[in-house]
């Protein structure tokens, strides 16, 4: 006995899962999005730097090179017709060394590699020009990067999915799921209520649930699920006005891109995220990391103050590898990964996710068609 059908179950109302639920809902697909909180984006989705990332970092031929630099442009437009704030800053990626120069000039081949337009290497005249306050002797600039409310967003990606008859429920937990002939059966628990669905495709997108969800499908070979682990990211504010017009990253390391500022809409600063590796979900802030974070920022903005520094909130990155070293690209697993018809799998979906929600949505809708 099922309790409802329908061709399409997504779990997982992130960011990714809403922008899926909306393109295949847009083929006139029947399309049911289910998530355990009570409503959309509440976890990695919310808890991010909402920026519009260029593509500049990822390995060239990556799914994060191909999908950030397509996902942003898309985002851009998307964003425009939606009536959903963004706003070009533009990157500021900055050395203050010259072993960081050298640097610099690596990043500037890599991203170029990756397509992304107009990025230029601009020496300290230019800089003092751009950014008078900033301490830097070269930095990679970046124009279209960008930030997005990434609530409206996601708020708009919603009333798209829904407006094309996808069907939404929150508080909606995937339990488990047996393999039919025609798809699957999937047990929910609907607010203590237990219902089951017939669906003929299921797409796994439950971040950090990813890896659990698919252990939990029988026909799945568990082998190919990848570990989960979790890194967080804290972030700090300021009561200070900063004194700059673009966004502000130090070169990369450890895993991250540094703890880097970035304005949001009313052009406030907000500093990070560091990276620290968890083995419990917490969204707890260190108030102690300050000094850390002090020492990171000075060096490009010296007149900033320990005592300026607000601790504020924390993002979990989803991770399948325990470490920041190796390169992690986004996993896409499809049948001949797992060995189970008629499900997409989506594991270590960290930044930049977001940028590429659009792109990624239309990935996954032309590979179920192909
Ligand atoms: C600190 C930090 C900074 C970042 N900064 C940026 C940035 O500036 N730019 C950028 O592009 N990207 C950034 N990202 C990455 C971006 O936030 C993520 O890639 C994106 O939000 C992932 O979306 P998602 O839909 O996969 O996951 P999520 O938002 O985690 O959604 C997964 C959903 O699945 C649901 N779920 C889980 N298990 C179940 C279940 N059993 N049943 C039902 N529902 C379930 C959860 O409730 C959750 O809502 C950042 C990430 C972090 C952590």
């Amino acid at each position: 006995m099922v309790d409802a059908t329908t061709e399409y179950l997504i779990i997982g109302a992130g960011v990714i899962g809403l922008a899926t639920a909306r393109r295949l809902a847009m083929t006139g697909a029947q399309v049911v999005l289910i998530d355990s909180n009570p409503g959309f984006g509440m976890e990695t989705s919310s808890r991010n730097s909402e920026v519009i990332h260029a593509g500049i970092y990822y390995t060239e031929g990556s799914h994060k090179a191909r999908l950030c630099v397509k996902g942003a442009k898309m985002m851009y437009d998307y964003c425009a017709t939606r009536g959903v704030t963004t706003h070009r800053y533009g990157k500021l990626i900055v050395a203050t060394n010259d072993e960081q120069a050298a640097g610099l000039e690596d990043l500037l081949v890599i991203g170029q590699a990756n397509h992304v337009p107009d990025l230029d290497l601009i020496g300290v005249k230019t800089l003092r020009k751009m950014e008078p306050e900033l301490n830097a002797i070269a930095a990679i600039h970046s124009p279209i990067t960008g930030v997005v409310d990434s609530h409206n967003y996601m708020a708009a990606l919603e009333a798209d999915a829904e407006n094309h008859g996808a069907i939404i429920a929150y508080q909606s937990r995937f339990v488990r799921a047996e393999k039919t002939p025609d798809g699957f059966k999937v047990w929910i628990d609907s607010q203590g209520e237990g219902m089951v669905f017939a669906a003929r495709v299921l797409i796994n997108a439950a971040g950090h649930g990813a890896s659990s969800v698919s252990l939990a499908i029988d026909a799945v070979d568990h082998s190919t699920v990848p570990p989960h682990y979790m890194a967080k990211g804290q972030y700090f504010t300021t009561t200070r006005k900063p004194p700059f017009q673009h966004l502000i990253y130090p070169m990369p390391s450890g895993g991250g891109l540094g703890i880097h500022l970035t304005l949001d809409s009313g052009n406030s600063a907000r500093f990070g995220p560091d990276i620290v590796w968890v083995d419990a979900p917490s969204y707890d802030v260190n108030p102690a990391d300050a000094e850390k974070f002090h020492h990171s920022i000075s060096q490009y903005w010296p007149d900033l103050q320990p005592q300026d520094l607000v601790p504020a909130w924390a993002g979990l990155r989803p991770k399948i590898w325990p470490d920041g070293k190796t390169f992690q690209d986004f996993v896409f697993h499809y049948a001949a990964d797992h060995q189970c018809d008629g499900l997409v799998a989506l594991y270590g979906m960290d930044s930049p996710g977001l940028t590429s929600s659009l792109a990624i949505a239309e990935d996954i809708v032309d590979q179920l068609a192909a």
